[in-house]
């Protein structure tokens, strides 16, 4: 897997000398020692999505992501690799499809047509499929139309992210097939 960079070359290579005094190194000899695994940031990785439907989905995914970390910690350490902590959505999502084909998905399973995958195929933790009334509760955030007040006694309504409580990791991916 690639990772990617989240800062320039330059400070990781000023972070790497702050804390390591005692090892004197030139900063084009220690960009050379970087694992092959380890690119620089491209324009195109930064190009993430706006719409409110990603942007409520990153923190339902977040939430329910430290959510599961809190669990496999705290209850179910055996469980980390049936039901493992993702970095990041597309993990997840990938997780849900069957294996790529010459480096991509096959359609029908994108449109979820396909009958072998699904989010049927992740593994839960039984905490996260808890419905009942004491379960515990993940904060999340959502956008909603709200009033707000404004010079002159008036009220406008303004879309704004609306902190939520209770999500459940199994439900936050029937919102996202929707
Ligand atoms: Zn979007
Ligand atoms: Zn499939």
């Amino acid at each position: 897997m690639t990772h990617i960079l989240e800062k320039t070359q330059t400070d990781v290579y000023l972070d790497f000398i702050g804390e390591n005094p005692c090892i004197k190194i030139a900063q084009r000899m220690f960009e050379r020692c970087k694992p092959y695994f380890v690119r620089p940031v491209r324009p195109k990785d930064r190009q993430t999505c706006c719409c409110k439907y990603h942007v409520e989905f990153k923190t339902v995914f977040k939430s329910c992501m430290e959510f599961r970390k809190k669990l496999l910690i705290e209850n179910e350490p055996n469980e980390c690799y049936s039901t493992p902590v993702y970095d990041s959505i597309s993990d997840v999502v990938n997780a849900t499809l069957c294996e790529k084909v010459d480096g991509s998905h096959d359609l029908q399973c994108l449109k979820r047509n396909c009958s072998d995958c699904g989010v049927k195929i992740l593994n839960f933790l039984p905490c996260e499929l808890d419905v009942s009334d004491t379960a515990e509760f993940v904060k999340w955030e959502k956008f909603e139309n709200v009033s707000v007040n404004v010079k002159g006694n008036k009220t406008i309504k303004k879309l704004m992210l609306v902190k939520k409580k209770k999500v459940k990791l199994v439900n936050c991916f029937h919102i996202s097939e929707n």
